[in-house]
């Protein structure tokens, strides 16, 4: 059980974020539910959270920013005084060739997907060390392992998430804090809502288990990542993709 643990979770007003921020309030944990546009969202995940009685909180911030991420930081640490599972899971996708992709297509994306997992890392890192205990969970991509035609920005940000959690977890091994990587497959979100039902049938034909996942087997690994269940565990990359990946 995660009682009496302080979660962070980034971009959890929608989609997999919300799973995640569901499935650690519901194991016990007070969960911090960032989200950058989507406060109405936030506040309903917020109010279903506390509505079971758990615990939970809306907070705003662009987590691409390096000086609002260190405010949010800041923040939640004279709240809660820890925070001891990080869910680095904000992302965006602006797909395109890369002959046709701006270069304001390309840092959007790294800024988001990259950035800001390092911005929210960097901020608590030297909290993380003072605890002596404490879990990273970075949502990267199938995209990120594979490569992805049309997404050359956002394989490059999830593979880049990769190398951040080996480097990471290298460096917080021997203080008791965990750094893993979660790579999902095709989750059906608002991320993958705008694919065409052509686009979705040759995705599912590359799938062995010939499925689309849902945002439950992705919180699922999160949960068991946030626990102590998986303290011998760091610096893995876990696909969770119906076997696309392997
Ligand atoms: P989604 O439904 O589009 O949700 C994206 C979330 O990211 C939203 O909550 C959004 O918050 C948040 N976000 C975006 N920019 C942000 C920023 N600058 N600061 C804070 N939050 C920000 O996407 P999803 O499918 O749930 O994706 C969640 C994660 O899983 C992403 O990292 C994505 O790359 C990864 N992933 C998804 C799939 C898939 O098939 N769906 C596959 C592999 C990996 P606001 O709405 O408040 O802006």
């Amino acid at each position: 059980m995660l009682t009496g643990k302080v979660a962070l979770v980034t971009g959890a007003g929608r989609g997999i974020g919300r799973e995640i921020a569901r499935a650690l309030a519901a194991d016990g944990a007070t969960v911090i539910v960032n989200y950058n546009g989507s406060q109405e969202c936030a506040e309903a995940v917020v109010a279903e959270i506390v509505g079971s009685g758990g615990s939970a909180e809306a907070v705003q911030c662009n987590v691409s920013d390096f000086a609002a991420s260190e405010a949010f930081v800041k923040e939640v640490l004279d709240k809660y005084k820890r925070v001891d599972i990080l869910v680095n899971n904000a992302g965006v996708t602006r797909d395109n060739l890369i002959m046709r992709m701006t270069e304001a297509d390309y840092d959007a994306v790294l800024d988001t997907n990259l950035k800001g997992a390092f911005n929210m890392i960097r901020h608590l890192s030297r909290s993380f060390i003072r605890q002596r205990s404490g879990k990273i969970i970075n949502i990267s991509s199938v995209s990120g392992v594979l490569g992805n035609a049309g997404q050359a920005n956002y394989s490059a940000s999830k593979a880049g998430l990769i190398g951040l959690t080996k480097s990471v977890a290298r460096e917080f091994a021997s203080r008791g804090v965990n750094v893993n990587a979660v790579a999902p497959g095709f989750i059906d979100t608002d991320m993958t809502k705008g694919m065409t039902e052509d686009a979705k049938k040759t995705l599912s034909s590359m799938i062995p288990m010939g499925k689309m996942g849902g945002t439950k087997d992705i919180a699922d690994l999160v949960l068991f990542l946030a626990g102590e269940h998986s303290d011998y565990i760091t610096g893995q990359v876990i696909c969770v993709d119906g076997g696309m990946s392997m």
